[in-house]
């Protein structure tokens, strides 16, 4: 049997054999949508970009040169369409088989492709807030106003600066979407690893807390991790191929749990 089939058909047995299943993904997960992994050397997006633009202290002292960098990568990121992998945890949650995702991405994806119950450890670039009242804004309009010369764009209600409400470099994570992964990876019994190579703090504390509480854990992910060891199964394959597979693979488990 070829080795994707062999690891799906144990994927689709774990998460439908799971009450509390729990999936947290990363960079690698969206890479086939178009979006470059930033981390990654050489191929990374920054590879050719001043990485100040996207800390906090620089975006503070020019906002406009991050706008700059923005607009030139709005078309790539305006483009990116949810891909299977996305579609499948959608999938698993409407069915019933996944308790929620926790994201180390800013994309927007998982909303795209159906997940709801979405904890952003990074943010999201979907909205800008401002700096000086806290109200958000939806960031394709704050965009589309930097587009037509409007750079930095200004907060309609108090003219402060608008900032994607993404976490920059130098930036505190957000709080509420840590403690609810936390929790939700305290309860999990099967932690579903997409696309992350877990060596971002504080996503890579998740797996230990599920592990400590009993759960399995299943990685896919191309490059190894440093939690392979502990992990039932490992899928060290494209994400989006292999989630085609493995959606097919659970439709037929369902309809026949069904019938
Ligand atoms: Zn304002």
């Amino acid at each position: 049997m070829k080795n994707t089939n062999k690891h799906a058909m144990e994927f689709v047995d774990l998460v439908v054999n799971s009450q509390h299943a729990v999936a947290l993904t990363g960079a690698g997960i969206s890479t086939e949508s178009g979006i470059p992994d930033y981390r990654s050397p050489g191929t990374g997006l920054w590879a050719n970009v001043d990485m100040s633009v996207v800390s906090l202290e620089g975006f503070l002292r020019d906002p406009s040169k991050y706008y700059s960098y923005a607009i030139e990568l709005y078309p790539i990121r305006s483009a990116a369409k949810p891909n299977p992998a996305h579609y499948l945890l959608g999938l698993l949650e409407r069915r019933g088989f996944l308790s929620g995702v926790v994201t180390q991405n800013v994309d927007g994806l998982h909303q795209d492709a159906g997940s709801e119950n979405v904890y952003e450890l990074h943010g999201s670039l979907r909205q800008a807030v401002c700096l000086d009242c806290n109200l958000l804004f939806p960031m394709e309009k704050v965009m589309q106003r930097a587009i037509s010369g409007e750079n930095p764009p200004l907060c309609e209600q108090c003219k402060g600066v608008l900032k994607p409400n993404a976490i920059f470099f130098g930036e505190a994570l957000p709080q509420i979407p840590w403690k609810e992964s936390v929790k939700l990876c305290e309860q999990a019994d099967l932690l579903i690893v997409i696309g992350s190579s877990l060596q971002v703090s504080p996503a890579n504390l998740l797996p230990d807390i599920a592990l400590r509480n009993g759960a399995s854990l299943v990685i896919c992910n191309i490059q190894p991790t440093p939690f392979d060891a502990d992990a039932k199964l490992i899928v060290d394959e494209k994400v989006g191929e292999f989630a085609s597979v493995a959606t097919k693979m659970f439709d037929k488990e369902i309809e026949d749990k069904d019938s």
